[in-house]
């Protein structure tokens, strides 16, 4: 029943390569994500398939089949088999030797049995294979961890955390993504193998995050696995019971963190963007190094944007996140702190600095920043909380800013550099970006409409 019923959902792609494997002699499965996120009633994911034939043969056979053959990864067996536009990744039945370096594995060793294939995957819930007329093969009880919501190592947890730290993170980043738990002893083993992370590639802790943070409930990792928060990002470490001295504040860096973590999905709707949640994450990161008390006792962090809008750039740099998401994050951290009111000049202000920060994306990066904001004030004290809701006067000239056609740039400005080279009589060079700028001051303080007529008689006057 069961096995019909999956074996309804496997797509079209799948089908024909285990079936085209499996009539030239090989035996072939279906694993990994596919069957995990199926079982739980989520079909979308790519299919992967291991196999007991060689990679040659895999190219051989399924070229012959008619299916588009590519040499992803030879290497580790992989070919990636395209059938009308679906690819499926098809890899020889394999183990990994020893990770003298915690990090690629020594050797590569093809093997004849599947359950050995299965036997080097990380958690429970990742080593079963499917087979449309088979049925599931479990060997590891992944589908009752799957069912009770449990992250559990294949083996000995503190052989397999050793073999790859990575698996650290990937354990936190499968507990958040499917709002699991992580069984105690490979909880225990995965504490251990924590500090291990720093031997691990930066882009690989980099695409870890990245799928933490997706999932929308980094708080929760950050409560409750925040050594390897920690690990993964050591700048993250002194937010731990960072005591504010503040009577903004009710909370330490890390537990108000989390807070407006959480707030930013909440205030996003669900669709809350890859940099607000970056932003979210960092943008209290340098308050512990810019703290200080004043003489009446109550702390301050003067220039924690700033220094934090650093922080962020180093650390989404190193692991190799998109440049688009880095700029974005980095200016929301730099801005979080912005003074915005709901008058036009104030929204115009805000419009104009996010763009200069993030070229491109300022339109987009002012509602994030005023989420940022609202979900900040949300993780201060009782007190502060009222903020939130004055924002929402801000959101609403926003829209209407933007409705009129607001001018984030120079390029936006109803005339162009030919224009005021004839207004103003000056030669092509850098004068005229300097007539651009104060043109673009003039239209963000109000002091000028963005209306070409207008423009050439300022400029006219300025004469
Ligand atoms: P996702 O939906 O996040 O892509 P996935 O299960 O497909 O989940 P991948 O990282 O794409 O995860 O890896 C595919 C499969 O390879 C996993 O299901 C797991 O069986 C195995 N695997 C991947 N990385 C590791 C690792 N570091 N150690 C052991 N097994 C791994
Ligand atoms: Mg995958």
């Amino acid at each position: 029943m069961k096995t019909q019923e999956l074996a309804s959902q496997l797509p079209e792609a799948a089908r024909v390569v285990v079936g085209a494997l499996e009539d030239a002699g090989f035996e072939a499965w279906v694993v990994g994500g596919w069957v995990r996120d199926a079982l739980r009633g989520l079909p979308g994911h790519d299919v992967d398939v291991t196999t007991s034939a060689p990679w040659q043969e895999t190219e051989r056979v399924l070229a012959a089949a008619g299916l588009a053959v590519h040499e992803t990864g030879t290497a580790h067996g992989t070919v990636t088999a395209v059938w009308h536009g679906v690819p499926v990744e098809t890899t020889t039945y394999r183990v990994e030797g020893a990770y003298s370096d915690l990090r690629h594995p020594d050797e590569v060793r093809f093997v004849t049995d599947v359950r050995e294939d299965l036997a080097r995957r990380d958690f429970t819930i990742n080593a079963m294979a499917f087979h449309p007329e088979r049925g599931l093969l479990d060997p590891f009880g992944g589908e009752k961890d799957l069912a009770a919501g449990v992250i559990r190592c294949v083996g000995e947890p503190a052989r397999r955390f050793g073999e790859d730290a990575l698996r650290v993170l990937r354990a936190v980043r499968f507990a958040v993504r499917m709002g699991f738990s992580i069984e105690p002893a490979t909880q225990a083993a995965l504490l251990a193998a924590a500090p291990e992370l720093d031997h691990i590639a930066q882009e690989r802790i980099g695409q870890e995050l990245d799928g933490i943070l997706a999932s929308g409930r980094v708080a929760w990792a950050l409560r409750n696995e925040f050594a390897v928060m920690a690990a993964a990002v050591p700048e993250l470490a002194p937010m731990a019971g960072f005591d504010q001295r503040s009577t903004y504040h009710a909370f330490d860096v890390l537990e108000h963190t989390a807070r407006v973590c959480a707030a930013v999905e909440e205030f996003a709707g669900g669709e809350c963007p890859r940099t607000l949640r970056w932003a979210a994450l960092l943008h209290d990161v340098a308050k512990p190094a810019t703290f200080s008390l004043d003489v009446a006792g109550c702390g301050h962090f003067f220039g924690h944007p700033e220094a934090g809008a650093r922080v962020a750039r180093q650390v989404m740099g190193r692991m190799a996140i998109p440049q688009e998401v880095v700029e974005g994050a980095v200016a929301l951290v730099r801005l979080h702190d912005w003074p915005v009111d709901k008058t036009t000049h104030s929204v115009r202000r805000m419009l104009v600095e996010l763009e200069r920060n993030a070229p491109g994306q300022g339109r987009a990066l002012a509602f994030q920043l005023l989420d940022l904001k609202r979900a900040d004030a949300m993780g201060k004290a009782r007190k502060c909380w009222y903020y939130a809701t004055e924002l929402d006067g801000v959101t609403r000239e926003l829209r209407r800013e933007l409705a009129r056609g607001s001018v984030l740039t120079v390029r936006d400005l109803a005339v162009d550099g030919r224009d005021i080279v004839r207004a103003c009589g000056i030669a092509p060079g850098p004068g005229i970006g300097m007539v651009q700028r104060q043109l673009l001051a003039a239209v963000v303080a109000g002091e000028l409409e963005n209306d070409r007529e207008a423009l050439l008689a300022w400029m006219a006057v300025g004469e």
